[in-house]
């Protein structure tokens, strides 16, 4: 089977030749039919992050496909069965986190495309507990940005607690802001998207946002200010100055929703400001497996849109640099090819 590795920090990926993997107690192999490319395999390719992993490995943490071998133990899943593997490759389920609902803070975890081989790949493994099963009437292109782009932003909303009448920011309408976009919306939100690029602005209004601002000529927070600053913002883009941007747009009691993991990423946060005004500044990390189930049930719904372009893996160092010119409209998909 082909797979497409990174060999060492900032070097082109290269395709390789490997042998199918074997699945082991409790895992899956999967035949992948499709592997979104999201901004963090080229943090994890760049090495940008404290945590680094460990060269040669696989990226993608959007990779769905159909079962072929179950490993020991597997009995929930069969043969054939459309599933998705995120991020959360793996927690433990024992500890604190694991047990109130908080899986994505496991310690333990592993973390697919990064702790372990991914997506970019014709076949990859899961463990069966963490591989999402796939509802019929959500395509494996559809799946694929829904499995990161979709569960992280439908969670960092949750984590905001954005409710109707609220003005929430989205700053970076990419892979994640075109689905953070649509759930601000279905939460029944005035959403303001902010970008710097024409294609990001009009899609973005194309998707329902109230409010499009252009944070190369316009200054978010005063624009945020004079609708009345912002109850949520959801920092999507990766570039340290658009998280201060939206911070100073916010409204007294607001919240920071970070979420965008630019490389060596700091952030000067107002004392004064955030004392007096009372706001919040929040991390929040991808969503758990019952926030991907939902997000999944949204989209079979007909409730969401998502914007991509399919490719072949073989073009994977062009897409990385046409995502990181932010030339994407919003996500590349890869097509693994089975089955045409
Ligand atoms: P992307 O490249 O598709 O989107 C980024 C968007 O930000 C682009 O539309 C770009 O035009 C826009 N942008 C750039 N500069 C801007 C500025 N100054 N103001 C406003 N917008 C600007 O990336 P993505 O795949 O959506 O990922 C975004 C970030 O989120 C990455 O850092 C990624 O690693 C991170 N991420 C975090 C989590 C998490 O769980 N916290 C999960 C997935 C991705
Ligand atoms: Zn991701
Ligand atoms: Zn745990």
């Amino acid at each position: 089977m082909k797979a497409a590795v990174v060999r060492a920090f900032g070097e082109p990926l290269v395709i390789e030749e490997r042998p199918d993997p074997e699945p082991g107690p409790g895992q899956v192999r999967i035949r992948v039919e499709t592997s979104g490319l999201c901004h963090t395999d080229i943090h994890a390719a760049h090495g940008d992050w404290p945590v680094k992993p460990n060269p040669p490995f696989v990226p993608g943490h959007e990779g769905v496909g159909l079962v072929e071998k179950l490993g020991d133990g597997v009995t929930h899943l069969s043969v054939g069965q459309r599933v998705a593997v995120p991020w959360l490759g793996k927690a433990c389920g024992r500890c604190e986190h694991c047990l109130s609902g908080w899986e994505t803070l496991c310690e333990r975890q592993i973390n697919t495309g990064y702790g372990c081989d991914g997506g970019y790949a014709e076949e990859m493994l899961a463990w069966a507990d963490f591989a999402q099963p796939v509802p019929d009437g959500v395509t494996a292109v559809d799946a694929s940005p829904l499995t990161c782009a979709g569960v992280t932003t439908y969670k960092a909303l949750k984590v905001a607690d954005v409710r109707p009448a609220q003005l929430v920011a989205i700053s970076g309408v990419g892979g994640l802001g075109h689905l953070a976009v649509q759930y601000a919306k279905i939460a029944g939100a005035t959403v303001a998207a902010i970008d710097v690029t024409d294609e990001k602005l009009d899609l973005a209004a194309e998707l329902g946002a109230d409010i499009v601002i252009d944070a190369r000529k316009e200054d978010v927070g005063e624009v945020l200010k004079r609708h009345g600053g912002a109850h949520a913002a959801i920092a999507l883009a990766v570039n340290e100055a658009a998280f201060s941007a939206v911070d100073s747009g916010l409204r007294r009691g607001g919240k920071l929703v970070m979420v965008a993991l630019p490389a060596h990423g700091t952030v000067q946060v107002p004392i004064f400001d955030t004392v007096l005004n009372g706001t919040s500044v929040i991390g929040s990390i991808v969503g758990t497996r019952q926030d991907l189930a939902e997000v999944f049930r949204l989209h079979a719904a007909g409730r969401t849109k998502v914007i991509c372009e399919t490719r072949p893996l073989a073009s994977v160092n062009e897409c990385v640099d046409e995502v990181s010119r932010g030339q994407v409209k919003a996500r590349i998909v890869f097509d693994l090819g089975w089955g045409r």
